[in-house]
């Protein structure tokens, strides 16, 4: 499962009969969950799950209510098979809040249903029930108000860029969400795309502070993504809701040995006047000098921020409002506090917007007679939000276009990801699978290293993305040019994290619908000389015609390119005979799939587009009734009649 669901880890899964055990077993290999049952049950468990090897299974002794009480807390995710009423009545003493509770999920004892019971949102337990549901070909049970609304839920929205929950009245707000009640959502600050991606028909109204000629309906319920603390500055008649993307960096100038209660306090002193959230805080910046300042890194520890440290020669080349020469002299920059916090928020600026002067409040000075130490503290906005996450780059090849036909683990990345990124044509295919509140992003059929760049743009600011290819992706798709890319960025192989999923490639898709063609040994050339030289194609149309390869060819012929497929023709010619059997099939697996089986001397009479894979026998494929057949080898091979006798090889 590699990094399908890290992000729910240590997973548990329960069950109490064979059978329930039974219908994790698979599950629990491929998520790396610990599968628990009774101990009266381990061996008979433990022989069904032999061939797993990597399949961790734990008798608990006692009573399961007592085993759950001792795990519950070090877990991420419960996935149980049992009765769901036994499963509340064991997790209810266990339930303490929604922001705290792990993920709990029921799977029936057929495998049909997947059952997201508690903590669908805050705990993830919805998006397991999910790809539990995408992996077990079962239907997800989600009954919380926004899932049927097609809409994301209120409290989840910021997750995917790390926007904090800040105050208000979140069971208000998406109750009038549930109602379809107008809620206005005021953004001025983080990432905007999540609005571009709504159902039609969805409740909300975007303030965007302009003039309007239509005059709104009166909202019901308001959220506020803001990095200023609202609730100090006007309190609201409507349930409120705030979410905090991390856009703001504080800028830290202090003497050797300030405490770290100085530094906190001049820290929220500061937010207070100005009215500045302190969820919206992204980190901390300062001169490398001081990335050993005791004071500094306690607070970075206990606030779970970043400290970001830059070197004094690139803090004295960048402008600032409140330059001191006895600074200067000090530390060898006349600013430490602005300019530091002005440098750590321009490396989240966007480039497609105007560099702005990003400081927000220049440096303050902070003593306490009671405190060791002076500090001055500067806020800068960046203007992009900091996600504190390592982004994920999920290359998916989507099969031929029939989802039936996309690998559960591909359909799964899918629903996993923040974001999906695509030819529009294939993202349609797949169109079931995503879910509100992804980010969808398709781009024309030529636009392949953009679709690339952005995938990794995204990724490296901390989001799952998901780059979609028909067949299999590492096949004249996606996998190479981002993979490509990513070396050509100096990519450490980890960082973002990148997982391949495979899926059925056209040579294979366009195979099954006509026979066993590719039986024996084979090669695909694509024909297009876009971005290959028409020689080198031409090289190796001629080894793989002499050397008998039954052969698929790919990007056979386009609107502007129909001079190769006739050349690809003539050179078989040249070393097969003229009534070898040749498959051309058109959108394998789609509505429109269109499938001839022909001969290699009249196979350009057909129609043959970009849609289409031309299957090439070798010298011993043969046609039998609408079928085409490659015998297993040469040796058992009767050319008379066209059977093959035994086979020698094992298959
Ligand atoms: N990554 C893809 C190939 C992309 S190149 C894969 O592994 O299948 C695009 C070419 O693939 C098309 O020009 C056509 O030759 C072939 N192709 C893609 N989908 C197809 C389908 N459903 N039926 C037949 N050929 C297809």
């Amino acid at each position: 499962m590699g990094l399908l669901l890290a992000e729910f880890q240590p997973l548990a899964a329960i069950a109490t009969t064979p059978a329930g055990a039974k219908r994790l077993l698979s599950f629990c290999q491929s998520a790396d969950a610990t599968l628990w049952v009774p101990e009266s049950l381990l061996d008979v468990v433990k022989t069904a799950g032999e061939q797993n090897t990597r399949l961790t299974i734990k008798a608990y002794t006692g009573s399961l209510k007592d085993h759950l009480a001792n795990i519950w807390a070090d877990h991420g995710a419960f996935v149980f098979s049992l009765a769901a009423g036994a499963v509340v009545r064991l997790i209810a003493p266990l339930l303490q809040h929604k922001s705290t509770d792990p993920a709990v999920v029921v799977v029936d004892e057929t495998g049909q249903f997947v059952i997201s019971l508690c903590s669908g949102h805050q705990g993830g337990a919805d998006q397991l029930a999910r790809l539990i549901a995408r992996q077990l070909g079962a239907t997800p049970v989600l009954t919380g108000a926004s899932a049927g609304l097609g809409l994301p839920a209120v409290d989840m929205l910021g997750v995917p860029f790390g926007w904090q929950r800040g105050e208000g009245d979140w069971t208000g707000v998406s109750a009038a969400v549930a109602r379809g009640e107008t809620v206005e959502i005021f953004q001025e600050a983080g990432l905007t795309l999540w609005q571009s991606h709504l159902p039609e028909g969805h409740p909300f109204y975007f303030e965007r502070g302009e003039e309007r000629e239509n005059i709104p309906p009166m909202p019901h319920a308001q959220i506020r993504i803001t990095f200023k603390d609202q609730l100090l500055i006007s309190p609201s008649p409507i349930p409120q809701i705030h979410w905090h993307p991390k856009v703001l960096w504080v800028g830290i100038g202090c003497e050797r040995g300030t405490s770290r209660q100085l530094i906190e306090t001049a820290i929220q002193q500061v937010f207070k006047t100005h009215q500045l959230a302190l969820k919206a805080i992204a980190g901390i910046a300062t001169i490398d000098i001081k990335a050993d300042e005791v004071g500094i890194i306690e607070l970075c520890q206990d606030w779970h921020l970043p400290v970001k440290t830059f070197p004094a020669e690139t803090l004295r080349g960048i402008p600032v409002p409140t330059p001191s020469t006895i600074v200067e002299a000090e530390v060898g920059t006349p600013s430490v506090a602005e300019a530091a916090a002005i440098a750590a928020g321009n490396q989240f600026s966007n480039p497609l917007m105007p560099a702005n002067n990003s400081l927000l409040i220049p440096k303050q000075i902070y003593r306490d007679p009671e405190q060791p130490g002076a500090v001055t503290i500067a806020v800068a906005q960046s203007q992009q939000e900091y996600t504190g996450r390592t982004g994920t780059l999920f290359l998916i090849g989507t099969g031929p276009g029939k989802l039936d036909q996309m690998t559960p683990a591909a359909q799964t990345a899918v629903t996993q990801a923040d974001a999906v990124i695509g030819y529009s044509l294939y993202i349609d295919l797949i169109a079931p699978l995503l879910r509100a509140g992804q980010i969808v992003e398709s781009l024309p059929i030529t636009q392949e290293r953009q679709r690339a760049e952005r995938a990794i743009e995204l990724a490296n600011w901390g989001l799952t993305v998901a780059v979609v290819s028909s067949g299999d992706c590492g096949i004249y798709g996606m996998a190479g040019l981002v993979l490509e890319e990513l070396r050509a960025l100096g990519w450490d192989g980890k960082v973002p994290a990148v997982q391949v999923f495979p899926g059925i490639s056209a040579l294979q898709s366009a195979a099954s619908r006509v026979g066993a063609p590719l039986m024996h040994d084979f090669c695909a050339i694509s024909l297009s000389d876009l971005l290959t030289p028409w020689e080198v194609i031409e090289k190796r149309l001629t080894a793989a015609a002499m050397a008998d390869f039954v052969t698929a060819l790919y990007n056979p012929r386009s609107l502007t390119r129909t001079e190769q497929i006739v050349s690809a023709q003539q050179i078989f010619l040249k070393h097969r005979h003229p009534s070898t059997p040749v498959a051309i099939v058109r959108s394998a697996y789609r509505e429109d799939e269109e499938i001839t089986i022909t001969t290699l001397d009249k196979f350009n009479e057909i129609p043959i587009n970009m849609l289409t894979t031309v299957l090439i026998g070798n010298s011993s494929t043969r046609t039998h009734a609408d079928w085409m057949i490659t015998p297993r080898g040469y040796l058992g091979f009767d050319a008379e009649s066209g059977k093959e006798s035994t086979p020698r090889e094992p298959i």
